[in-house]
């Protein structure tokens, strides 16, 4: 076999040639979006493990909270009214409450005198103030103070929070630590949420080897399967990990076949661009499936391809790892996200100045994996790109701190420009 030495050229961008008649990133997603229905079912779970979860109802409050005026401070509480003339004012301690003791004897307590109380604890209705401990004096049974406090004082008072009724979680809502916070303290022990979202993967190239397996000759590790196994690690879906499977056509139709009979969602990785070994968009017309999109203006990813077979949707992602990658945040996480019945969650992004200059092609939108490396002045962060960044360099998208989105249309950023950044 005659062997060639290439030198290795700058990666540049191919320009324009075949970029003629692509869907615009944003009608990609949307022609996605379109294809998922949130799923019907649902499971009850303990609080303890709903994390990560869509929550199926709106679930409004049971209770005020707080649920009783408590107290703010370590301190005595007092009864204002009782505080005439100017101070210093001396009060008999009369009582003590702490953090749950119950109120039992409220209304026999004498007004005229002071409790001690302590965070957390009940503040009896015969009080209307709580002062800090830090600023009275003790002497023999006594307290001494200068100033009256305003009523209310250091009280946090019923039902501040939230009162019974109020919406509390909202239905389709991905439970994270503080949802998780207000349902407790609302006395929530199980809760209804969404079934899991079931997403079958693969991996398509005959060239593709685990890591712990030996390499030979023109095969290279698969990083994709790992990569997005780790991307759809999360509570509310349910990976079906199916492995790599090599560059054969019938090989691979069954494969489809079989997976997208178990799942919601099927999404692939390689096989999806013009060459003789893409087989995944003819794989899906001859299982009967459908083909939504095709050859996106976005950058890296292409040859990105969204269908449908039967109910189940079908994400082809490429094979180039960064592509892969880019196009399954932006293309496949929403789809997701939809089909486990979540709202739509405002996109993350924010501006930045570039610490970098580059001249670019118009026709795609491009995400190109960005550093932040400080900030100006005024208070933004400023960004820079990596020199020897590709589809296929993942170095640099494991050295970023997000992407930088280079829109249709833009021909060159300057340095000082203001970029839009998405961080990770
Ligand atoms: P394809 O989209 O199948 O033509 O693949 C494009 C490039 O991505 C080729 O260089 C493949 O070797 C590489 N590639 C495909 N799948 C993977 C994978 N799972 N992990 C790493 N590289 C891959
Ligand atoms: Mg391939």
């Amino acid at each position: 076999m005659t062997v060639h030495k290439f030198k290795a050229q700058p990666q540049e961008d191919k320009d324009c040639c075949g970029d003629h008649n692509l869907l615009p990133l944003d009608t990609a997603i949307a022609k996605g979006l379109a294809l998922a229905e949130p799923l019907v079912g649902f499971e009850t779970v303990n609080l303890y493990s709903a994390r990560g979860r869509t929550i199926a109802d709106n679930i409004h409050a049971r209770l005020p909270l707080p649920n009783f005026n408590n107290s703010a401070m370590d301190g005595y509480a007092v009864n204002t009214a009782s505080l005439t003339g100017t101070g210093p004012y001396r009060l008999e301690v009369t009582g003590r409450m702490a953090a749950g003791d119950h109120d039992t004897d409220s209304k026999g307590l004498p007004s005229a005198g002071c409790i001690r109380i302590f965070t957390g604890a009940v503040v009896p209705a015969d009080y209307d103030a709580v002062i800090m401990q830090e600023k009275v004096r003790v002497e023999g049974g006594h307290i001494i103070f200068d100033k009256c406090p305003d009523v209310g004082n250091n009280i946090r008072p019923g039902g501040e929070d939230c009162q019974p009724g109020d919406l509390v979680v909202a239905k389709g809502t991905l439970l994270e630590a503080r949802h998780i916070a207000v349902l407790a303290a609302q006395g929530v022990s199980e809760l209804s949420v969404k079934r899991k979202v079931r997403v079958a993967i693969f991996s398509t190239g005959s060239e593709l080897r685990l890591p712990g397996e030996d390499l030979k000759s023109g095969q290279i590790y698969n990083s994709n399967r790992y990569a997005l196994a780790a991307q759809l690690d999360h509570p509310f879906i349910e990976i079906i990990d199916l492995g790599t499977i090599r560059d054969d056509y019938r090989v691979l139709k069954g494969a489809l076949a079989a997976a997208a009979e178990m799942a919601d969602m099927v999404i692939t990785t390689g096989g999806v661009s013009v060459g003789d070994e893409d087989h995944m968009p003819g794989i899906v017309t001859d299982l009967g499936g459908m083909l939504h999109v095709m050859k996106v203006a976005i950058k890296p990813g292409k040859p990105v391809t969204v269908g449908t077979i039967g109910k189940c949707i079908f994400l082809g992602l490429p094979g180039n790892p960064v592509a892969a990658f880019v196009n399954q945040i932006l293309i496949g996480r929403p789809i997701i996200d939809k089909l486990s019945g979540q709202k739509a969650r405002p996109p993350a992004s924010y501006p930045a100045i570039a610490q970098f200059e580059r001249r670019r092609a118009i026709t795609r939108q491009e995400y190109v994996p960005a550093r932040i490396v400080g900030k100006n002045p005024q208070g933004s962060s400023i960004v820079e790109v990596f020199a020897k960044a590709g589809s296929a360099t993942l170095l640099p998208l494991a050295s970023s701190d997000g992407f930088v989105v280079l829109p249709v249309g833009l021909a060159q950023v300057m340095d000082g420009d203001r970029v839009e950044f998405i961080p990770h």
